[in-house]
């Protein structure tokens, strides 16, 4: 692409993960192009891909029970989770290749190795749980994962799970070491530095508000600098919406046929936050449980370990919520203004369909603190008010659209790529898996509005990710060689466990209740290799103080 006055081959609307990962490929598959970024924030990584605003899990269906759903004849259809891990190996493969190539270093201030566990309790869920560890754990993607029902093996695997816990009732976990914890914010700008370093302009303060196709073919985008008030004008050959929540708006303003009768619904979440030291060394792992009847995958209940400016804190969540918001800082006409005339009647059947949706998402912002200290204790019984925060995370603006299965105004849970037939538009829209698999994403995005120069970037693209284009569950010789290489390029080599600490568990006594699914947390491990101190986590600005719900957002 050659450059003219004003006109730049691709400007990136937004400096989220997806933007900072396009940018990235791009940069290294075709350095001459003149990439623009445009943010409204004063910084990047501020919205959903900040690490205070996901769960920072590395999406590979190691531990989310909603990856592998169960037919009606009883077998388990395991596609979806061999589909999100091999996405996830198309990241570690990247991501190794930048800090071989020193294009960001210090991997450890982004990914982390941490054992994914799944944990379910009552009889029927450990069932599932066993047959799922039946079908996974020797499929090559999956290999190493364990499986116990045996209270005393639960106990060193879950620590502060089994604490007080009452083991009258069936309970199971998995467990598979070769999970990661992932700061996808301490990337997204890792990125961005190397970026600003490579030519990218990056304006921060600078609100894309409107974009539209010219009569020469490119876009013209008009962006509102923040600092100076001023609207000025860019062009470009190629833009991306990776505006996050914002991508729908954006999309469309393009006017593109591929964004009519999409719409998108809006989930706010909130996590809590552990910051005693003693409560957070005894958990070690990511622990998912089963979502409660009723709602969405998103909303599945898990402890998480998590490792945030060298600190380790306890999230446990998400509860949803909702909020007309599509971005954690926009606006409360959000909702509203995204109803246009072509996408009425969409938005009108997901309403009517998905009103048990909407019930509970308002049953779930009216829960007071301890109420959601409750749903903890499902997983940490001895859990104390007093070392847990609530902290509001991230938007998702779930996209709705018409489908041949579902029919008119069917929620989506997935993440989106729409294109426009020219190939010169794309966007990003949804959420789930999200961060994890960017690079998938990217390469499709690339793929789809870039077939002729992706044929002549083949090579460069095999040799920063030697899977592509190979299902790495059918070759598991490559499978363990890249596990191996991308392990030890991201410093993802699993650490001795050091002993655990003894653990109370009170025998059954009473109650064989209610079959609600707990997770739980694993084995302890040593810090000092981990680099990690003990310190409380620094919460920030989105720490909630009040208890009442409705203030919380
Ligand atoms: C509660 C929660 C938990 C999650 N957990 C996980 C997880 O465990 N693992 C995982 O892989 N994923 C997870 N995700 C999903 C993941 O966070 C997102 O998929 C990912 O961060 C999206 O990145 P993005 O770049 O598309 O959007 P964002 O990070 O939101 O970036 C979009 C950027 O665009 C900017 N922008 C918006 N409008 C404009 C405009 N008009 N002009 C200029 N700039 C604009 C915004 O300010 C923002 O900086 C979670 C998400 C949430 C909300």
């Amino acid at each position: 692409m050659s450059n003219r006055q004003n006109t730049t081959d691709v400007i990136l609307i937004g400096a989220g993960i997806m933007s900072a990962t396009l940018g990235t490929l791009l940069k290294e598959l075709t350095p001459d192009w003149k990439i623009k970024v445009f943010e409204k924030l004063s910084n990047a990584g501020e919205e959903s891909s900040n690490e205070w605003n996901n769960a920072g899990t590395g999406h590979a269906a190691l531990c989310e029970l909603n990856y592998t759903v169960e037919k009606s004849d009883g077998s388990l259809d395991i596609s979806k989770a061999i589909k999100v891990n091999e996405q996830f190996q198309l990241s570690r493969q990247f991501w190794s290749y930048l800090v071989n190539n020193n294009l960001i270093n210090n991997p450890e201030e982004f990914i982390m190795p941490l054992p994914h566990m799944s944990y379910v309790r009552g009889e029927e869920n450990v069932k599932f749980l066993k047959k799922r560890h039946d079908a996974l754990s020797n499929n090559p993607l999956f290999k190493g994962m364990e499986y116990s029902e045996d209270p005393e093996t639960l106990k060193e695997w879950l620590p502060l799970m089994m604490k007080g816990r009452n083991v009258k009732e069936p309970i199971a976990a998995t467990k598979i070491d070769s999970g990661t914890d992932v700061n996808f914010g301490a990337l997204t700008r890792m990125l961005f530095d190397h970026l600003k370093g490579n030519n990218v302009e990056i304006h921060y303060q600078h609100n894309v508000t409107t974009i539209k196709r010219t009569s020469d073919g490119l876009w013209e985008l008009k962006i509102k600098n923040l600092n100076s008030g001023a609207v000025e004008v860019h062009k470009a050959k190629f833009v991306f919406i990776g505006a996050g929540g914002g991508s729908l708006h954006l999309l469309q303003k393009s006017g593109i046929p591929e964004g009519k009768h999409i719409g998108g619904f809006p989930v706010s979440g909130l996590f809590m936050v552990c910051k005693n030291p003693e409560v957070v060394e005894q958990h070690h792992a990511k622990v998912y449980g089963k979502a409660s009847v009723g709602a969405p995958p998103m909303s599945v209940p898990h402890l998480d370990t998590r490792y945030i400016d060298n600190k380790k804190s306890l999230l446990f969540g998400p509860f949803a919520g909702f909020s007309p918001k599509f971005l954690k800082t926009g606006s409360n006409l959000d909702l509203i203004t995204s109803v246009k005339p072509y996408n009425v009647f969409t938005m009108l059947a997901a309403g009517a369909k998905e009103m048990s949706l909407t019930k509970y998402l308002i049953q779930q912002l009216m829960l007071s603190k301890e109420q959601r200290m409750e749903e903890l204790r499902d997983f940490v019984p001895e859990a104390k008010s007093e070392d847990w925060d609530m902290v509001v995370a991230g938007q998702r603006v779930q996209v709705i659209k018409d489908t041949e299965a579902g029919g008119k105004g069917t929620l989506q849970f997935g993440t989106e790529v729409v294109t426009g037939a020219s190939g010169s538009i794309a966007a990003l829209l949804g959420a789930s898996p999200g961060a994890s698999t960017a690079v998938h994403v990217m390469l499709e995005i690339l793929n789809r509005c870039f077939p002729q120069q992706m044929k002549e970037w083949e090579p460069k693209v095999k040799e920063m990710i030697p899977s592509y284009g190979v299902s790495l569950v059918e070759n598991p010789e490559l499978l363990q060689e890249i596990h191996t290489s991308t392990a030890q390029a991201l410093g993802l080599v699993t650490e001795q466990p050091v002993e655990e600490e003894s653990v109370d568990v009170v025998e059954p006594e009473a109650t064989a209740e209610e079959d609600s699914l707990i997770v739980d947390t694993g084995d302890t491990e040593n810090d000092e290799t981990l680099g990690v101190d003990r310190e409380v986590p620094n919460v920030d600005a989105n720490l909630v103080v009040e208890e009442d719900p409705k203030k919380e957002d």
